[in-house]
């Protein structure tokens, strides 16, 4: 089985892959492998499909903030600024990345359930949007450290409003038992409580039930569940103006059919102005499927290895660059770059050289190719980069960017030496 899904960016012709206007195989030559390819074309209008929801008769009803865990290259976090995105950050770090990318600190949330002092002080200095508060202890900690730098931290609560986002329990954020967001029975009192915080301010609210959501009914039960908070939240005297619907929109990897990303928004937007809620400013939080179908990872074919149950086609590429396989059992479509018609036809796991059986890319998929092929792994987008590690003392891949024509590099690979640089023998 090899299941590939119809992307934006990346095409076949003639048994040729190409990234917009250049052969995967040309760029796999001039950069090596393994390599991230994003094609900027797939990116700009997967971000232009939720701005299509987010502007109706002249105003702009709601805003994309980035969900940059997917992919924090600051090639992507700029182009995304251009386009006029804000940002969702999980970490001090990120919030460096945003502003090394350009990006505009009055447009970052801050979401996470263990944000430290450090980083909570460095967001108040940078002036971020908001906070998105997961507990109380949090909140504590929040108001005494913008107390101590006499701010005002505009704040946001997670909600848990315990729905199934019917997605891997893994990236399934939105039920009672997930660490994730302040139970849904607890969320008056605690905004009660942030409203006695002298120095924080209420702002929003939040939500995110999870990612490859590929059904819109969750989004549309949480939904409901946080309205009715906003109300009872006004008859306390407590105003919320934004609402922010997290990220998860799920992507197609195989046969998934996730909802159209215009639709999908149009959908959710639609139904918070048809119950009554037109005033409040929107935010989006998408990741994976604004990056998600915009990157392959380009990999060379070492070794074929048969064996009695199973043929092993081994590759440079290994769990430590795409970790989604071994982590989450995911299936990304393996491609070869150039159809290679004298090679065998037959029936491989796509596997790295990493001393672990979870080590594989690919399970049962029909390949004709050779040692020395180059194959792309598609849907790599989101979550590939960014959760590479340098296990095995692999150094993390060189990333590229396609734009037309032209190749970019916008992170080189990384050097052995890099990789043990920062350690220090025992005298
Ligand atoms: C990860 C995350 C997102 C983005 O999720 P995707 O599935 O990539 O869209 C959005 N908001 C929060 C709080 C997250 O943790």
């Amino acid at each position: 089985m090899n299941i590939t899904p119809s992307l934006n960016g990346f095409s076949q012709q003639d048994g040729v892959w190409y990234a917009e206007g250049i052969r995967l195989s040309d760029l796999a030559q001039r950069f090596g492998t393994p390599t991230y390819v994003y094609s900027k074309k797939a990116l700009t209008d997967a971000f232009s499909a939720y701005e299509k929801a987010c502007h109706k008769n002249g105003r702009r009803r709601a805003r994309v903030h980035y969900a940059m865990k997917a992919n924090s290259n600051i090639a992507i976090l700029n182009l995304f600024a251009q386009l006029g995105a804000g940002f969702d950050i999980v970490s001090g770090g990120e919030l460096a990345r945003v502003i090394a990318a350009k990006g505009n600190p009055a447009h970052v949330v801050f979401s996470g359930v263990g944000k430290t002092e450090h980083e909570m002080a460095d967001a108040l200095n940078a002036g971020i949007k908001c906070f998105n508060v997961e507990s109380i202890p949090e909140l504590t900690r929040l108001n005494e450290v913008a107390k101590r730098l006499n701010k005002k931290a505009a704040i946001s609560l997670r909600v848990n409003p315990d729905v199934d986002a019917k997605t891997h329990p893994y990236i399934s954020t939105g039920l009672k038992g997930n660490k994730f967001g302040i139970a849904y029975d607890d969320v008056l009192p605690t905004y009660l409580a942030a409203k006695q915080m002298t120095h924080c301010e209420i702002v929003g609210i939040d939500c995110h039930i999870g990612s490859q959501i590929t059904e819109i009914n969750p989004y549309l039960d949480a939904l409901d569940r946080v309205l009715l908070l906003i109300e009872q939240l006004k008859s306390q005297g407590i105003t919320i103006q934004h609402l922010d619907i997290g990220g998860g929109l799920g992507i197609c990897y195989t046969d998934e059919t996730p909802p159209d990303i215009t639709a999908f928004a149009n959908t959710l937007l639609d139904h918070i102005e048809q119950e009554g809620f037109g005033h409040l400013e929107i935010l989006f939080e998408p990741g994976r499927s604004l990056v998600g179908n915009a990157g392959v990872l380009l990999t060379q074919v070492e070794f074929l290895k048969p064996g009695e149950t199973k043929n092993f086609c081994i590759v440079d590429a290994a769990m430590n660059d795409l970790m989604r396989p071994a982590m989450y059992e995911a299936y990304h479509a393996i491609v070869a770059c150039e159809s290679n018609p004298n090679a065998p036809q037959a029936t491989y796991d796509v596997v790295g050289p990493i001393c672990e059986s979870g080590d594989w890319l690919g399970r049962d998929r029909a390949l004709q190719v050779s040692p020395g092929d180059y194959l792309a792994i598609l849907s790599a987008g989101a979550y590939g980069f960014t959760m590479s590690s340098n296990y095995n003392t692999r150094g993390r891949a060189a990333e590229v960017m396609v734009s037309g024509q032209e190749a970019h590099l916008i992170r080189e690979r990384e050097s052995i030496p890099s990789l043990f640089a920062l350690e220090r023998l025992v005298p």
